[in-house]
């Protein structure tokens, strides 16, 4: 295998494991959610659909160019295809997509409402995780409401009445930002039932995602 074979192998078996590790962190149940990283400028490879990720296995994983044709593996590629090809065309800066159906931040969807940051590790998603509008799943329409709530820096949004959508540099930083926004919504839930939970201003969630930047560098 040449270098470009080997790190696209490595990237489809990311995919496998961390789809397994989305069961695993209770981040999802049966073949739902997606997980996605970009190749290079013309490919993606992405979760297979209707496939229980206990059965993936790399050559399974789809590689997409980004006019959507199927260049390689041997499922299908996930449904939710066209929200993976919005991000990528839209953010530059994102390398792996992340969507899940966690529990406690889909609660939060479900109300309309965002998640706000009664938690400092909601800095690793932005200053809040907002909310799509409500569009159907699987279509073009709800790529363009995530892309659109996403904007140019946010690294999470919920989409109303369905689930939770993460973006990063990497596939596993994407993964983490998944985590972080299913933690900091059971939090915020938890502080609600008890009382009134304080909300981190702007300005602290800033200088928060500053910090974190260094720790990558
Ligand atoms: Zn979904």
């Amino acid at each position: 295998m040449d270098s470009q074979d080997t790190s696209q192998y490595e990237a489809r078996q990311t995919i496998c494991e961390l789809g397994r590790s989305l069961l695993d962190d209770d981040l999802t149940t049966g073949t739902g959610g997606n997980l996605s990283v970009r190749l290079d400028d013309d490919h993606i490879a992405i979760s297979p659909s209707g496939v229980p990720y206990g059965e993936i296995e790399p050559s399974d994983v789809p590689v997409v160019r980004t006019d959507g044709t199927v260049v390689a593996g041997d499922g299908d590629p996930s449904t939710e295809l066209p929200m993976h090809r919005a991000v990528y065309d839209r953010r530059p800066d994102v390398g792996g997509v992340v969507h899940t159906h966690s529990p406690y931040a889909t609660t939060f969807a479900s109300l309309g409402e965002p998640i706000p940051a009664s938690h400092y590790l909601l800095a690793f998603a932005g200053t809040e995780v907002p909310v799509t509008e409500y569009e159907t799943h699987a279509t073009e329409e709800l790529g363009e409401e995530a892309v659109e709530a996403l904007g140019d820096s946010a690294n999470a949004t919920l989409l109303r009445n369905h689930g939770v959508l993460t973006t990063e540099s990497s596939l596993a930083d994407a993964y983490s930002v998944a985590q972080m926004v299913e933690y900091c919504a059971r939090i915020h839930y938890q502080a609600s039932v008890i009382g009134d939970p304080e909300i981190l201003p702007d300005e602290e969630l800033h200088r928060i995602q500053g910090k974190l930047d260094s720790y990558g560098t």
